[in-house]
């Protein structure tokens, strides 16, 4: 039997303790993975939904979605509780399953970075950022930190720009579960701060100097893969070839398969 109901079928079920959620999910999450889903769920440790850079920025950006105020601080508590049993990000694309009272599909649509926009950072952060690591890690000036995460002109999408749906029978604009990924997001970001760049639809590369400009030449472009990956694990402390992130998974397995 499903966990999921439609709009149609489902009634408010009754609420439950956040012990019964967390077996609730974990329940879901062992059948799902016996079926043979890779699941990619958001872990938090500790009462901090994001500590590195982009993880944090995005959090800070979704609490300056005014209309959605009110929902943020449960979906918030939520995220934290293990609720959020798999994230899936891709190209304007967010896909999750939240254990709720039952376990919902959330689906978030982002509408891709606008070309000019792109265009006017690439343009602004011309020759100011020097490697990936920099920009993933965000150690850079100030003055082009606040640039990439201005509200309206960075990287960040505005309320407006999300189309969201989840399978719960809270007809609210933002129920919690959509909240929690919200939040999710910012989780994954810690682990896989290029995400952001994919789920913008946007090359990061076009951002760093060397890359722009074939200052490295060709050895920089043949392995920007495997040099991303090494130097993000390093970064992150991180084994990057996990979850659903194809930017930096896609190289290694590549490499894993030699010709002879
Ligand atoms: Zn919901």
């Amino acid at each position: 039997m499903a966990w999921y109901r439609s709009y149609d079928d489902d009634r408010f079920p009754r609420k439950l303790t956040v012990g019964e959620r967390q077996a609730q999910a974990r329940q879901e999450a062992a059948r799902l993975s016996k079926k043979g889903r890779k699941l990619s769920p958001v872990v938090i440790e500790g009462s901090t939904i994001a500590s590195t850079f982009w993880g944090k920025a995005w959090c800070k950006h979704l609490e300056n979605y005014s209309d959605y105020e009110s929902r943020l601080p449960r979906g918030r508590s939520y995220a934290r509780n293990g609720s959020v049993i798999d994230l899936q990000l891709g190209p304007g694309s967010v896909r999750a399953l939240v254990s709720g009272s039952e376990v919902y599909e959330v689906e978030i649509d982002i509408e891709p970075l606008a070309l000019p926009r792109w265009k006017a950072l690439v343009t602004q952060c011309a020759g100011k950022i020097d490697s990936v690591v920099e920009l993933l890690s965000g150690e850079l000036s100030d003055a082009v930190m606040e640039r990439l995460c201005d509200p309206k002109q960075g990287l960040f999408p505005s309320s407006g720009q999300l189309s969201l749906s989840c399978s719960c029978p809270d007809s609210a604009g933002l129920c919690k579960h959509l909240a929690a990924v919200l939040y999710g997001i910012g989780a994954r970001f810690d682990q896989a701060p290029d995400l952001l760049f994919v789920l913008r639809g946007v090359d990061k590369l076009d951002l760093v100097s060397a890359a722009t400009a074939g200052a490295m030449g060709s050895k920089k472009k043949k392995s920007k893969g495997e040099l991303k990956n090494d130097e993000l694990s390093d970064i992150f402390g991180i084994e990057l070839d996990g979850g659903e992130a194809p930017v930096v998974e896609k190289p290694k397995k590549k490499k894993a398969t030699r010709k002879s």
